[in-house]
């Protein structure tokens, strides 16, 4: 047989409908699924000036742009304030943004965000749909893959593509090792954790805006609405973070990294081992089960570097690290090692 090596292929004469010319099956196979792009649920916070991108929304548009040559969606949720923000949203990367602007929706809920978004993933069929590991995220992300029998990868901290399929990374085995994970079902669905991507360069471009309408049935009456206690900082946010653990055996040089810090415009965070002897809020925790963090400069006094602490701090530019036991792991990953005192180095800061 010469050509195509199929059976019912008319040129090749023979009526074996097994044999199909190759690619044919594939081509035409119904049960391959057809999505394709990207939808992120994008939050908005208000700020003094008005409403403004989520860090960790802009990260996964910056993200997304990246990992597909399909479209960007975006969904937000909010009123007409939120136009100040489109041309941003455009400027990340994406291609066609819903705005969801049903009043009962402007105050956040759950249930009635997980019915939207999952109204609008019926519509766009895209192949991934990436939400931010944030508290909000962490309610409705799951809620959607329940209502669409959907897996879920939670609190990814990498995410790669093979074609349309999606590599998502996250610790596993209590933070031991890091997990590739792939989903066998579209849309593949990810939370990921804040600071795990670079937050794009802002810039304003143009897109496609659709007004999404949605009546949600399922808004419950808020019983109560009560701001948390918070000084409103957040060491998500500091270019240079005083990273304090359990090396520091005296809990008053707290006050002296805090000065210190204040004096070279940082903020103190600390390892796991400070927040369970509650010296530190949890907020101030970095690592696995705490906050992902990327300064430019991580100053580690007293920590030695365990990898549920590391997987917060990975993205961190320099590290320097002060520790007196010169095997402490973190030096194999510092940049700069001091094997030294914690307290004597910081209190020698605070005093120069
Ligand atoms: C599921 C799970 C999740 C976790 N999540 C996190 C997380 O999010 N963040 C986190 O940090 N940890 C986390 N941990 C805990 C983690 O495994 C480590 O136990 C923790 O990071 C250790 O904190 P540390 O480095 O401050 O303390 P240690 O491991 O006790 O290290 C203290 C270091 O200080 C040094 N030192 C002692 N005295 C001095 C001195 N005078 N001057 C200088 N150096 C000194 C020691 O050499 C030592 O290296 C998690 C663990 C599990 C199982």
């Amino acid at each position: 047989m010469s050509g195509c090596e199929g059976g019912s292929c008319s040129t090749c004469g023979t009526d074996d409908p097994n044999r199909l010319p190759p690619g044919m099956l594939k081509a035409y196979d119904l049960n391959q699924s057809t999505a394709d792009g990207i939808l992120v649920w994008t939050e908005v916070v208000e700020g003094p000036d008005g409403p403004r991108i989520d860090d960790s929304g802009a990260e996964l548009i910056g993200a997304a742009r990246n990992l597909t040559d399909g479209r960007v969606f975006a969904v937000v949720f909010g009123g007409t304030e939120l136009k100040s923000l489109y041309g941003r949203l455009f400027g990340y990367g994406v291609d066609t943004l819903y705005h969801v602007r049903e009043k009962s929706l402007e105050r956040y809920s759950p249930e009635a965000y997980a019915e939207c978004i999952a109204s609008l993933m019926d519509r766009i069929v895209p192949a991934a749909v990436l939400i931010g590991a944030t508290s909000r995220g962490r309610e409705v992300a799951p809620r959607i893959a329940a209502k669409m029998g959907l897996g879920l990868t939670a609190d990814c901290t990498g995410l790669r593509a093979d074609g349309r399929k999606l590599i998502m990374t996250r610790p596993a085995f209590g933070g031991n090792l890091m997990a590739d994970i792939e989903c066998t079902k579209y849309p593949q669905m990810a939370t990921v954790r804040p600071g795990s991507f670079p937050r794009p360069e802002d810039s304003e471009g143009q897109g496609t805006v659709i007004y999404w309408q949605f009546c949600p049935e399922c808004i419950k009456d808020v019983i109560s609405d009560e701001p948390m206690e918070e000084d409103g900082s957040d060491i998500r946010d500091a270019k240079v973070l005083i990273s304090l653990g359990d090396g520091i055996r005296d809990r008053s040089l707290i006050d002296v990294a805090e000065s210190v810090a204040r004096k070279i415009g940082a903020q103190v965070s600390c390892s796991r081992a400070l927040v369970e002897k509650g010296w530190m809020p949890r907020s101030r925790q970095v690592g696995m089960s705490g906050r992902t963090v990327a300064p430019e400069i991580y100053l580690a006094f007293g920590i030695s570097g365990a990898v549920q602490h590391r997987a917060g701090m990975l993205r961190s530019g320099k590290v320097i690290a002060v520790n007196n036991d010169p095997d402490a792991p973190i030096h194999s990953f510092a940049d700069l090692s001091f094997i030294a005192d914690a307290g004597d180095v910081l209190r020698a800061m605070d005093r120069e």
